[in-house]
């Protein structure tokens, strides 16, 4: 779905069935940035979306990853491995050690993992175990300034993983979240509480008040998709 010029959001089949992920994609004349890149496996269905969508999946030069879930960075080596050029992965410098395989990824040892069926615990462990890691060639900041497409703010908004990144796309507007926020049933909702360990739900909740000082028309959540009613105020309802 375009937002505005130079901004897209995808509509990605997830791998469990009737289910979405949202990676969004931003360019200009010199740029064509994919912000997250799905599971394992699902560069073609991402591929397919850009066609979809009429842009070039070819065209990608740069990969923010917002954070070590794999549903957010386990589709990233085959991406890489497919390309002609070299793609830059950038990433927030506290995930990048998990990212990279340094450490163990958060979620292996994790209330997550308790959330699932026997059956699909065992798989989901698996593929925690076996993931493959990837290089980070560009660590991201608190408030750094990206000067291409049109101007992007890095927000650091910690809590769901230690280094987990929301953007801010100066000209459309448009705050990409992750999974700092989801939308369910039409309603914007904080991040999920039962999947987090003990302190990191209120480092996450601390973290959403940093999206307050932003401008927004648009909220793109990993899970949920687009959200645009009255962004603002509905961010500042999950604080109260
Ligand atoms: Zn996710």
């Amino acid at each position: 779905m375009k937002l505005d010029s130079g901004i897209i959001m995808l509509d990605v089949p997830s791998n469990v069935p009737g289910m979405f992920i949202h990676p969004t994609v931003m360019w200009d004349d010199d740029n064509m940035v994919l912000v997250d890149a799905g599971y394992s496996g699902q560069s073609n269905v991402i591929r397919d979306a850009f066609i979809n969508e009429g842009i070039h999946f070819e065209s990608i030069n740069k990969i923010i990853i917002t954070h070590q879930d794999l549903d957010h960075f386990g589709g990233l080596p085959e991406i890489l491995e497919s390309s002609t050029h070299k793609i830059e992965v950038l990433a927030h410098e506290a995930d990048k050690p998990y990212i990279q395989g340094e450490k163990h990824l958060v979620r292996l040892n994790s209330n997550f993992l308790n959330t699932m069926p026997e059956d699909r615990k065992k798989m989901v462990k698996q593929m925690f175990e076996n993931f493959l890691p990837v290089d980070v060639d560009t660590t991201l900041a608190d408030n750094q300034e990206l000067p291409y497409c049109g101007g992007i703010t890095v927000i650091h908004t910690p809590g769901h993983t230690p280094g987990h990144l929301s953007l801010y796309h100066q000209t459309s507007k448009t705050l990409i979240v992750g999974d700092e926020l989801n939308k369910m049933d039409g309603i914007l909702m904080g991040p999920r509480k039962e999947i987090l360990e003990e302190g990191d739900y209120e480092t996450a909740m601390e973290s959403l008040k940093k999206l307050l000082k932003f401008d927004v028309k648009n909220i793109v959540t990993y899970h949920g998709g687009l959200y645009t009613n009255k962004p603002h105020k509905s961010i500042e309802n999950l604080i109260k």
